[in-house]
């Protein structure tokens, strides 16, 4: 991934890091000279100084640990955080089973029967070690996140049913998994059916350079069925591995910092936003900003359904309070003051607001030459 550091923006363009800081500032984007740039904050800033910004690849790393030119990151409060793991395939291939035999499985068997409808994210533990999933939605709306520089997910499990094999979304699955630098973990599912044969996905898994451990590469594939639950905890097993290596950390002490993977208008409780904490914690009372969209959290509902007051790191949940709907993969930031958050959901509008109507007179500009 090509990621660039204010610093390194800054020096790049013959800026100081404070003049890029300030244009950020300005629009209620908060960064260091050492944060990572997102594409919106590359957008932004290549409007603002009349350069042309191409992004290969900026993706935000809350992780990222380290000083520069002497300048000491607090890291004091840093803790291990759980993996978010998103699961991703072609369609039927069983990533909604999955998760859902995950979930059952690791939800203590009273409460298991309350369990009646799927949702795409929550949190299980295991080896007393939590772990956070994700169903794609889809592939758009993963896209989406990638673009808006949303790098929530740490681990990808690429779920490929074993009587079926690699099929078109799989090929594209595979490139956005790349794409991620994540690591990956392949899940060759549907394994208790006859017609399950576990080499022929690894042969066309490993003609896509994905090749298996067993085979003298380094992707782990695990055999599971969602339907008998085989293999689920060799699966949870090898993500807390990979986890492991991957050192997660964050600062639960930290203003919060979510990332919104779902919203939508419910009637009778307004927009409700179904999030995952990257850092901090968020706090029923919090003021909050999220895209342009602002509010205080009124209340929050866990994975499990209950009111809770509070979400940790890598914990999911949904979010009432926002005054309007957010845009899928904006990131939601918790501030001091009711000002702060408006002031920089109107700057955002604004921003919105002027980059449509550049849009809107080039074209017209256009037309005119055209008719000239
Ligand atoms: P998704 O589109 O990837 O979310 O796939 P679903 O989870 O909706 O599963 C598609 C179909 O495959 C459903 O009819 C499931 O019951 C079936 N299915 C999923 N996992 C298994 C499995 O491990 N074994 C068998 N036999 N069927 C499965
Ligand atoms: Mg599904």
């Amino acid at each position: 991934p090509e990621d660039i550091r204010v610093y390194e923006f800054a020096e790049a363009c013959g800026k100081s890091p404070a003049e890029v800081i300030k244009v950020l500032f300005s629009l209620g984007m908060m960064v260091t000279k050492n944060d990572f740039l997102k594409q919106d904050e590359l957008e932004i800033l290549g409007e603002e100084f009349g350069i042309e910004v191409t992004v290969k690849d900026a993706l935000e790393d809350v992780n990222y640990v380290e000083s520069y030119e002497g300048e000491e990151v607090d890291t004091g409060s840093f803790i291990t955080r759980p993996p978010v793991v998103t699961i991703m395939g072609h369609v039927d291939h069983g990533k909604t089973s999955l998760l859902d035999k995950i979930r059952s499985s690791k939800v203590a068997s009273g409460e298991a029967g309350g369990i009646t409808q799927h949702i795409n994210s929550y949190t299980v533990v295991k080896n007393g070690q939590k772990i956070t999933f994700v169903d794609t939605p889809g592939h758009e709306a993963f896209s989406a996140m990638r673009t808006r520089g949303a790098n929530v997910t740490d681990i990808i499990i690429i779920v490929v049913a074993a009587d079926d094999g690699v099929k078109a979304q799989t090929e594209e699955v595979i490139s956005h998994a790349k794409a991620s630098g994540c690591p990956i973990i392949v899940a060759m599912n549907k394994m208790d059916k006859e017609s399950a044969n576990p080499d022929m996905v690894k042969a066309q898994m490993a003609e896509r350079n994905l090749t298996p451990i067993d085979w003298g590469g380094d992707i782990e594939f695990i055999g599971v069925s969602a339907r008998t639950g085989e293999g689920v905890e060799d699966l949870l097993e090898n993500i807390l591995i990979q986890a492991e290596l991957l050192d997660l950390k964050a600062d639960p002490t930290a203003k919060a910092k979510a990332t919104v993977i779902e919203a939508s208008l419910e009637k009778g409780r307004g927009p409700v936003a179904n999030v995952i904490v990257q850092n901090g914690t968020l706090r029923v009372g919090d003021n909050i900003v999220c895209d342009t969209t602002f509010g205080r959290v009124k209340a929050i509902t866990n994975d499990m359904g209950e009111i809770v007051k509070e979400l940790g790191l890598s914990e999911t949940g949904t979010v009432l309070g926002l005054n309007d709907v957010p845009t899928t993969g904006s990131s939601l930031i918790s501030m001091d003051t009711e000002k702060e958050v408006r002031d920089i959901a109107n700057t955002r509008a604004e921003h919105a607001r002027a980059k449509e109507l550049s849009k809107s007179t080039k074209v017209s500009l256009e037309e005119m030459s055209g008719l000239i």
